[in-house]
């Protein structure tokens, strides 16, 4: 029997945030594979028991526990550390086949079917797509490749300074060796760069399985009002925030519904402060430009090609919310 699971990392409360998220949104999506959590830190008691009932399995991880090598090579390269940490995802050998992904990553789609996929499965990075994206990989733990990783990290170390670099130059083949190691970009897509080519978010946005939250700025960063249905706060250039905006307001309906009731309820008489004054909130969602503005029907190509378009078209937009929409609805009953 096969004993396969999905893997992620966290170093501190923020992660933890999205690692519960992301548990939970594949739970959503109806996983029958295992969910473990690698935790870099201590967490406080409510949120490690909270853990423990979104996970099957919590892994503590510390750096400097983990052996000789390890030691020998953080010693090395102390500036690598996250990236250390994420490489002991391959010491999990009581699993046959893992997919690690971010703890910024959000499942709207089931895909289990990652695990028919081998080692080194991975999607292109959106940055240089000859280098594939680390945020979701499909691997095989085994101590002999995770002392050949820890070896290389020390002899080389990672051209960009973390795991995407080192694991890069250790998979080198990836680029053009066997196609079936590319993944689908729906797979890993990067949420705040879909602006860039935007009729391509368009065109295949409803087909996403994963969004990835990559960059400086995460879901947990930006405030979300349930009863305005509204993304705010937060710091993101306009065109940005505008694209990936229904993807934000996706991740915190999770939150909302399947995170924050796993927390115990708080004392009778305690009082909610909430994340970000009521002021600094928009009144309404077209506050922000958004998609909930009175906008055009679908674009013609002949309007893309000469650039004649209307970004922030309604029809559009509301295409991709309503697919994320009824994704995360889908399996849950308790809405
Ligand atoms: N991570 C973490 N703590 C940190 C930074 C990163 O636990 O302080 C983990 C977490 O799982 C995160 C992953 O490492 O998703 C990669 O970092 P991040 O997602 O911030 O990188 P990006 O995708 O933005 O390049
Ligand atoms: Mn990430």
């Amino acid at each position: 029997m096969t004993n396969e699971a999905f893997v992620t990392l966290v170093t501190n409360d923020s992660y933890a945030k999205g690692a519960l998220v992301w548990g939970q949104s594949l739970r959503n999506c109806g996983t029958t594979k295992k969910l473990v959590i690698m935790i870099g830190y201590k967490p406080e008691p409510p949120l490690q028991a909270v853990m423990e009932k979104t996970f099957d399995e919590l892994v503590y991880v510390s750096l400097m526990d983990s052996g000789d090598t390890t030691r020998l090579a953080l010693m090395a390269r102390p500036e690598l550390g996250v990236t250390f940490t994420k490489l002991q995802c391959w010491t999990l050998t009581h699993y046959t086949k893992c997919v690690f992904m971010d703890a910024d990553t959000l499942v709207v789609e089931n895909i289990d079917d990652l695990f028919e996929r081998e080692e080194f499965s991975a999607a292109p990075d959106v940055g240089w797509p000859d280098m594939f994206n680390t945020g979701v990989f499909v691997y095989k733990p085994s101590m002999e490749t995770y002392g050949k990783l820890l070896e290389l990290a020390k002899s080389e170390g990672s051209f960009d300074g973390g795991d995407q670099g080192l694991l890069n130059a250790y998979f080198s083949d990836w680029a053009f060796k066997d196609i079936t190691k590319r993944l689908p970009f729906i797979y890993n897509m990067a949420a705040n760069l879909t602006y860039s080519y935007l009729p391509a978010l368009l065109r295949f946005g409803t087909e996403v399985k994963v969004v990835h939250f990559l960059g400086q700025s995460k879901p947990w960063n930006f405030g979300y009002s349930a009863e305005s249905d509204n993304v705010y706060g937060g710091s993101m250039a306009d065109n940005m925030f505008q694209t990936t905006k229904p993807f934000i307001r996706t991740w915190w309906k999770v939150y909302n519904h399947n995170v924050e009731p796993l927390f115990e309820k708080k004392p009778e008489g305690s009082v909610d402060v909430p994340e970000y004054p009521k002021s600094s909130a928009p009144v309404s969602s077209e506050t922000n430009g958004s998609e909930g503005g009175k906008a055009s029907g679908a674009a013609t190509p002949d309007q893309w090609e000469r650039g004649d378009i209307n970004y922030t078209g309604s029809d559009r937009f509301h295409n991709i919310q309503r697919h994320l929409d009824a994704m995360i609805y889908k399996n849950a009953n308790d809405y």
